[in-house]
């Protein structure tokens, strides 16, 4: 395997875990993800993840059907550990060493958010998933990957979703709509295309990591994720059109 990025932070929102469920976790996807990871993470690849909560509970809706925005949050943060878990789960099952390491403290279930742990953890072939997001409510979990990113050194961000990159226009709505190849921060947060929320680009854009932006359904687009294959939309350089 040509790897091109040694050490990635891949980013999976709650939503990824629940495929065709309304609400929760589909375990067969969770595995099937857990598979991809393995594969990369056997050719020598550190991988720390960072998961969503959005299949569970969103801070945001909470506070629109009137509970207190904080609260919410919190509540969504610790959706966010469940995910974190059934994952650890998964991994370990088919022989994959983790550790989970949480920002809000749980040390019943996890170990806590420790920076120079989780990359003694990766530096020893352990895929680290972070849970709880960065702690903070009134932030999301892509800013958590962005941050947690910065702190670990990693190379690159996968951030893994449904569609397979970034467009000018809708593709549902526009035939004509085209993906972009690679796009820059400036044009991203300019355009406020939906990527990832602005503070997790800004975060990104004054660390120079790149955002590899690629469809997580397809199987083996981690691995070709990984190896630098061109399968979805990298912001970070400059601007082009597939
Ligand atoms: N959250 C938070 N602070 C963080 C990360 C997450 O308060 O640093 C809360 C927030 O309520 C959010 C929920 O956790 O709605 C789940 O995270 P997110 O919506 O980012 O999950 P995803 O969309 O990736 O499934």
């Amino acid at each position: 395997m040509g790897i091109t990025y040694r050490r990635v932070l891949l980013k999976l929102s709650g939503e990824a875990l629940m495929g065709e469920l309304s609400y929760g976790i589909d375990p067969s996807i969770v595995q099937s993800i857990a598979q991809e990871v393995a594969e990369v993470a056997a050719a020598g690849v550190q991988v720390a993840i960072v998961v969503g909560g959005g299949n569970i509970f969103r801070g945001v809706k909470g506070a629109a059907a009137g509970m207190d925005r904080a609260t919410a949050d919190y509540i969504g943060m610790i959706a966010t550990v469940m995910n974190a878990m059934t994952l650890q789960d998964s991994l370990e099952q088919i022989g994959v060493p983790t550790r989970v390491q949480t920002a809000i403290a749980m040390q019943e279930v996890a170990e806590p958010y420790i920076r120079r742990r989780a990359i003694r953890h990766l530096e020893k072939g352990r895929v680290v998933i972070f849970g709880a997001g960065s702690g903070n409510p009134f932030f999301t979990t892509d800013t958590t990957a962005a941050l947690r990113a910065a702190e670990i050194d990693a190379n690159v961000i996968f951030k893994a979703t449904k569609v397979d990159g970034i467009y000018d226009s809708d593709p549902h709505q526009n035939p004509d709509a085209k993906r972009f190849k690679s796009l820059t921060y400036s044009h991203v947060l300019a355009h406020d295309l939906r990527v990832m929320d602005s503070t997790a680009i800004a975060l990104c854009k004054d660390n120079d990591i790149p955002i590899v932006v690629f469809d997580l359904s397809v199987s083996g687009n981690i691995r070709r994720a990984v190896m630098g294959e061109s399968i979805g939309t990298i912001v970070g350089g400059f601007c082009e059109v597939s």
